[in-house]
Formats: C-alpha cells, structure tokens, sequence
C-alpha cells in the first residue's frame, strides 16, 4: 500500500512543519500535504523578532530551515490541496488534488487565510485597486492615496510599509484605538505619512477599470464622506482585517465553532479518535508562530499512541521509502537578481543539481534579449542556471516584441512556457519547477485532473503577470506552467510587471498575480483545478 502513511498532515505552516518533525524524527511515515507555499503565512513577513531563540529573521527563512529538519528525519511533502477527508473508517482517506492517501492519524493544520470586510464594491475591484497583500502590490500605487482598511498588527505594519510608495496612507480603524501594543500604535501615529482616523469605515468603493471613489464614515457622528482622488488619478485599498481559519472543506468532517475554527481538548484532539488539531485553525488565545510549533509538537506526539494501536491492531506498518522521496524543489532560499552578484549559492547549486539530473529529457532555454540592462541580467542568470546540470542548455533565439524572454524548449520543440524578466525572487522556484515538468518526470497529478488538462483542444494563451515579490504570485504560475506543460494548445507566458508596464495599462491591473486569458483578467493565487475551472474544462 504504497498510499498508506502512519500519518497525514493538513497545512504545510509552523504547526504542520513541527507536527512532522515530531513524527518523522520517531520514525513514522508522514506526509505533509501543502497547497501553496511551505511555510504558511508567516512566509510573508519580512522580520520576526518574537520566536524564541532567533534574534531577527525573515518567516520564509525561519520555515525553510523546519522544512529541512522534517526532510532530514524522513518526512514527505506532497504539493496538493486536500479537498476532503474520509474519517469514518479505520485507516482514514485523504483526498487531495493529485489523489488520494491513506493513514492511521490525520493532523489538521490548515492555518487561516485574509478575510474579506464586506464593502460595497470590495469583490468586483477586487485586483483593480481592492488588495490584501502590500508587498505583492504595494508598488502599484506609487505616488497614489491608499487607504488601509483594518486596526491590528498587520494593518500597522503594512500602513508603514506601504508609505513606500504611496503619496499617503490613510488608515480607517472601526474602533476608538488600534489593537496593537501601544508602541506600535505611537510609531504609525507618528509617522507623518500616515493619518490613522478611528472610528471610521469603509462603506463603498466605485470606479471605472480602476478605483475613482469611495463613502467612507464616521461610525461615532455618521457623517458620510465622498472621497475622489486628484483629477484622473486613481487609488488603492488595503483590506487587514484578521483572518478566517480555512476550515472550508472541514465543515461536517470535526466539530467547528460558529467562527469556524476547531475545537480540541487539552491534548489538541478532536472528537474523533487519531484526528487531531494543531495551530491558528484551532480554539485559542494566541496565534503565534511559537505557539502553532507547540502545537505541531503536542498533536504529534499523542498521536504517536494512536499509530502504534493501529499498527498493532491492522498488522500494517508503512514504510519509509528508502530513499525518502525527491522533496518539492521549494524555496530552499531565494535567487535574488538584484544582488549584483552569482545568482545561486552553493547549496542551490547542489540540489538544483540533483533535481535536473533526474529528468528524463534535456531542456533548452533560448533567451530573446533586447539593449535594456535587464537583458544582460537575464543572460547571466541563464549562464549560471545551465552550469548546475549538463541536462539544461541555453542559446540567443529569435527577437522578440517581449523581450526580454526566455523561452522554454524540449524534444527541438517550443513548449509554450516562457519568463518574461529574470525569474528571480519569489519566482525562482516556479521557474524550475516549470522546467522539471517540462522534462519530466514532472510533479505529481491525480488521473482526473490530468484528463481535464487533456481536454483543452483549442489553442489557449495565457498571460500570467507577476511581480516579483509576491508571495501569491508563484502558485498561480506554477499552476498554469503545469498545464501548459502537459498540453501542446496551452501557452504559458509569464510577465514581470516591472518590465512590461504597457501589460499593466492594457489590462488595467493594480495586483498580482494576475491571470490573462483572451480578454478577460482573473486575480489572485489559483491552484491547477482553479484555472482549469476558468478554461471551462
Ligand atoms: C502579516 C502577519 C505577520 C505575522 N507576524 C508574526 C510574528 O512576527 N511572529 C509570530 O510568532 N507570528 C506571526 N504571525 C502569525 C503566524 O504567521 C501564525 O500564527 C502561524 O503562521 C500559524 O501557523 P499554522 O501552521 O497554524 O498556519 P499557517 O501558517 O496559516 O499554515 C497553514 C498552511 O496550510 C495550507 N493549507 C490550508 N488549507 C489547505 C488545504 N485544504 N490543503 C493543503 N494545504 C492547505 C496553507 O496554504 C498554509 O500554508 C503573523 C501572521 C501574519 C499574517
């Protein structure tokens, strides 16, 4: 039963990450299943400075060393979204967009996610002006008003961080004070940059293509107020508003407050037996980093009990691949083109190394170069890039109205994948990804998804523009390169925006990722079975 693990994971974050490490170092089979990025939502922030024992360091960092730990002790990884989950018999099923798994204990750790507010417009501008994710879209307001709808931590980091750009920030809090530490709350009413206005609220915004207006109200007077930015300018709105615990496919499955987020007893178990809960998607008081690790930690090991009465009782015991299996090649650290120096560290190096080794056919990158600097960047990079295995090769192709590119060919044929810029930042992992599914032998895909894919018999291009620091931007990417891969009438071209600013004009974007298929735009993060949706397939 090549399916069956001792333990299933829920949510690759701080609490899924530590419940493996747990259950992997004691010699368990477990299976982290992660729908977008390993790390979770910590993943974003820049600078953690309140998790035990490390002075100062970015959530990406922090969580890539957790990755490595759960990998050393034998955990694996599997990127997929689990889209439901069979707790009624005795070895639990799992189902998950590149199939389904079996297991003895089940780990949810599914985190949260950004929640909505409810304003009137706030879903149709949703990409046009409406954002949830400064440093993704931070730079698209430069010089331009921005509003931050929200009163906590992350609304006051951002509002800062957002001053980088904008002409002003505005924040609107609901209530009479912020709900940060009131150091924090000093620092952003200081800052001249900054107007916070409390007992305010966002009624409504409008516009054309892009934000032209907006009712905001004072909740104490409820006078009402009709912002309109400086004649033909537009604006922006940042929505903090807390998060909701993505307990969506769980409803029914284990008990769930009216909030949606899971009850445990003290030992983080549900109500069913060998199905626990660990981090921010659970009932508690406070959702940090340190307390989802300790939480990844206690469900781990009472689950442990519960394996071995399985093990006993069914006579099962999984096992470990030998050679536990090639880890996602996810964000080991981050290629960063602005560096000025090598592209790929050492250990990049390594492990790029031994992930293009193993595929099945060579792959050639032709760069279309044009006279902008960016163009030099990108032959250097595509040097350094090839010199990790001798499968990947690149040459000067033909020019291009979109250059700089670099092309993706395979078997003396375009695939239709293509990088418009240096793939970089968060980037560089969808970029190589991209290319192993190009040469095979690909990441895994459930049969019913792969037939859907097959389906696309018309030709199908699709624009994909990024920036890239966003953290939402690589799962839409790798999704729509996944399919372009198994399917010659699909074309994958994806466009840093920094480089390609008429993209933006044409089709009016203020956020990424945005996705582009004929003329119709689609915003945000997509898994594989989301854009296939789009495809109408
Ligand atoms: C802006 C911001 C700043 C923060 N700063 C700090 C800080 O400075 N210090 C600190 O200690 N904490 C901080 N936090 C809080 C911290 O990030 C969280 O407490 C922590 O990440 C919770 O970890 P988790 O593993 O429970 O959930 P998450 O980090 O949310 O991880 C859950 C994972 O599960 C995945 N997932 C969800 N549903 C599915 C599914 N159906 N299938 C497969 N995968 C799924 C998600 O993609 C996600 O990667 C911050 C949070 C935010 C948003």
């Amino acid at each position: 039963m090549d399916n069956l693990y001792d333990a299933v994971i829920v949510g690759g974050g701080p609490a899924g990450l530590s419940a493996a490490i747990y259950l992997a170092r004691a010699r368990y089979r477990v299976l982290v299943i992660e729908k977008d990025k390993i790390g979770g939502q910590i993943t974003i922030t820049a600078d953690v400075v309140n998790y035990p024992g490390v002075a100062s360091a970015s959530g990406e960092a922090i969580t890539a060393i957790m990755r490595e730990q759960a990998i050393t002790f034998g955990a694996e990884f599997c990127s997929a979204e689990v889209t439901g989950l069979d707790l009624d018999a005795q070895i639990r099923t799992v189902t998950t967009t590149a199939g389904q798994m079996r297991a003895f204990g089940v780990i949810l750790a599914p985190g949260a996610q950004p929640r909505m507010v409810g304003f009137k417009g706030e879903a149709e501008f949703k990409g046009h002006g409406v954002a949830y994710c400064a440093t993704c879209d931070g730079e698209f307001f430069t010089g331009l008003d921005v509003f931050v709808v929200g009163g906590g931590l992350a609304a006051a980091e951002e509002a800062i961080f957002l001053t980088k750009y904008a002409r002003h920030v505005t924040m609107l809090v609901r209530r009479g004070e912020m709900s940060v530490p009131r150091s924090i709350a000093e620092k952003v009413e200081a800052n001249t940059n900054i107007t916070v206005r409390y007992n305010t609220v966002i009624d409504e915004v409008h516009g054309d293509s892009v934000l032209r207006g907006a009712v905001i109200r004072d909740t104490a007077s409820g006078a009402v107020e009709q912002y309109v930015p400086p004649a033909g300018e537009s604006f922006g709105v940042f929505v903090f508003a807390g998060y909701a615990p993505a307990t969506e496919v769980l409803k029914g499955v284990v008990e769930l407050t009216s909030d949606g987020y899971i009850v445990t007893d003290d030992h983080l178990k549900t109500a069913r037996d060998g199905v626990y809960a660990a981090g921010d998607v659970r009932v508690k008081p406070l959702r940090q980093m340190v307390t989802a690790c300790a939480d990844g930690a206690i469900a781990a090991t009472e689950l442990e009990r519960h394996i071995a009465a399985m093990q006993h009782e069914t006579g099962l015991v999984p096992v470990v691949p030998a050679q536990a299996r090639p880890a996602p090649p996810a964000e080991p650290e981050t290629a960063s083109p602005s560096t000025g120096g090598g592209f790929l560290t050492p250990d990049m190096k390594a492990q790029l190394g031994q992930l293009f080794g193993g595929m099945t056919r060579p792959v050639e990158l032709r760069a279309s170069l044009d006279d902008r600097p960016i163009s030099a960047e990108v032959q250097g990079f595509l040097g350094e890039l090839v010199g990790v295995s001798d499968k990947l090769s690149w040459v000067v192709g033909e020019p291009s109205d979109l250059a700089p590119s670099i092309n993706v060919w395979c078997d003396g044929k375009a695939t239709g994948l293509s990088f418009h810029g240096v793939p970089g930042g968060h980037e560089f992992n969808s970029f190589v990804i991209g290319l192993y599914n190009v040469g095979g032998p690909g990441q895994p895909i459930d049969d019913a998804t792969a037939a859907r894919i097959a389906k696309i018999e018309a030709p199908t291009d699709i624009k994909v523009l990024i920036s890239l620091s966003c953290t939402m931007c690589p799962t839409t990417v790798m999704s729509v390169q996944h399919i372009a891969a198994m399917n010659q009438n699909v074309t994958a071209a994806v466009f840093d925006m920094n480089h390609f600013p008429d993209l933006r004009e044409r089709y009016n974007v203020m956020s990424v990722p945005a996705m582009v298929v004929g003329d119709d735009v689609h915003f945000g993060k997509m898994a594989v079975g989301e854009v296939l949706d789009i495809l109408g397939v």
